[in-house]
């Protein structure tokens, strides 16, 4: 049975002063941007405000020179939080920096990297995902689309779907089937770095329940991918992804993810016509805010974790689970409070922020792992299954 540890964690005196170089760059690099685009969070999309964060020198920060500037991970971890908390338009880069990256400088070969990394640390090479498909999502291992040896590389043949911005997207990391998988499931998978431009590759948007296009199916007919775009070992696939998926599941962008709606609704319960916030407002604030700062401290436990080289996979799966439930109780807290109407389209700040978060937020206990799957990997961490 693993053991569960999350110890306090303090943030050094350097991070300190990043903060606010942080803070200074966002106030004028987003000074006009609206409220109701800051709800997007990271799923906003700007390629430009992308570079202009890698010209500051905040993307692969923690990667080894030449790649970035050896930074630990609680200074990224700064500069990712005050992102979030402005509610940046952060999507462009935001897969290629938080897991493409990582998973190439453990698993890529030089050329990979020399290739790759510079490009993502300058904020102009954008990756997206391509695990799931029609029938796999949950149970990765069953995953079809498959690779066939041909002259100097792999023919890819299958289809992938809910692929975060292909449409946007220079690269996928595509999980195939290089071989059957016999006994072992898991077994005979493999991952490429696929150029999405390649001939035999098309990219079809599937438009959400808020109108927004952002996740694609993408077919495969006959895509040719040179055998130097193999990513680690042939068959190795499920144990890079594991290792892959861990970065997706630690950072505080799984519970800062709402922070411009509960900013929102700060103001507005001041600003409502009465003397003082009422009571029922000042408790819910209260109870978010202080289930905030303790998800934080978790989070930041995790970090420091990390930092030291530990792999502290049920802390990390705990602070999603717990992040997303977090974040689905913000819309229906501001609902309760407010009791209005949201609107996309019209209505205020808060409207337009609520309208969006309500919607978005069905989705958060899906991406990068359901709740029910979350909650089997910490018992099974336990010792509970
Ligand atoms: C906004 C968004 C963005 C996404 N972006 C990407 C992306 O960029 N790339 C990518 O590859 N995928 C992406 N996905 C897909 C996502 O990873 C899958 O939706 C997720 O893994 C669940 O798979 P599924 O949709 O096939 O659901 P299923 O696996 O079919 O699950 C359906 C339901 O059954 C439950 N269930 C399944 N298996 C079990 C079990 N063993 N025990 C208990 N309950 C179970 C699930 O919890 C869920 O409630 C995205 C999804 C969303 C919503």
């Amino acid at each position: 049975m693993q053991a569960f540890d999350l110890d306090l964690c303090e943030l050094r005196p350097s991070a300190t002063a990043l903060r606010d170089d942080v803070r200074a760059f966002l106030a004028e690099a987003l000074a006009d941007y609206p409220p109701a685009e800051r709800a997007r969070s990271w799923v906003a999309f700007d390629a430009e405000f992308s570079r202009k964060l890698g010209a500051q020198g905040w993307l692969g920060m923690t990667w080894p020179e030449p790649y970035g500037a050896e930074k630990s991970a609680l200074e990224r971890y700064v500069v990712v939080e005050e992102l979030l908390a402005a509610g940046a338009p952060v999507a462009a880069h935001w897969i290629a920096e938080r897991q493409s990256g990582p998973l190439l400088l453990r698993f890529g070969t030089q050329e990979q990297q020399k290739l790759i990394l510079p490009q993502i640390a300058a904020g102009e090479c954008f990756f997206c995902i391509g695990m799931s498909e029609p029938d796999s999502g949950s149970d990765l291992a069953s995953i079809r689309t498959r690779a066939v040896r041909g002259d100097g590389g792999w023919v890819i043949n299958g289809q992938k779907v809910w692929t975060t911005y292909a449409h946007k997207s220079h690269y996928m990391i595509a999980l195939v089937r290089t071989a059957d998988a016999g006994d072992d499931r898991h077994a005979g998978m493999s991952q490429f770095i696929v150029d999405l431009k390649t001939p035999g590759i098309t990219v079809r948007p599937i438009r959400n329940m808020i109108g927004d296009e952002e996740f694609n199916e993408v077919i495969f007919e006959d895509a040719f991918v040179p055998d130097t775009m193999l990513v680690g070992e042939e068959g190795n696939g499920w144990q890079q992804v594991i290792a892959e998926l861990a970065f997706e599941r630690s950072g505080p962008d799984r519970f800062l993810s709402c922070f411009q709606l509960l900013v929102e609704i700060v103001r507005r319960a001041h600003d409502i016509p009465r003397e003082e916030p009422s009571n029922r407002a000042a408790v819910a604030i209260g109870r978010l805010v202080a289930h905030l700062i303790t998800l934080r401290q978790m989070s930041l436990a995790v970090a420091a974790q990390l930092d030291a080289g530990v792999q502290p996979v049920v802390e990390a799966t705990v602070v999603k689970d717990l992040g997303v439930a977090f974040e689905q109780s913000i819309p229906e807290i501001a609902h309760e409070l407010f009791g209005v109407s949201p609107r996309l389209e019209g209505g205020d700040d808060f409207e337009k922020a609520l309208a969006y978060v309500q919607q978005a937020s069905v989705s958060f206990s899906l991406r990068g792992g359901t709740t029910e799957i979350l909650r089997g990997v910490i018992a099974r961490g336990l010792g509970l299954r």
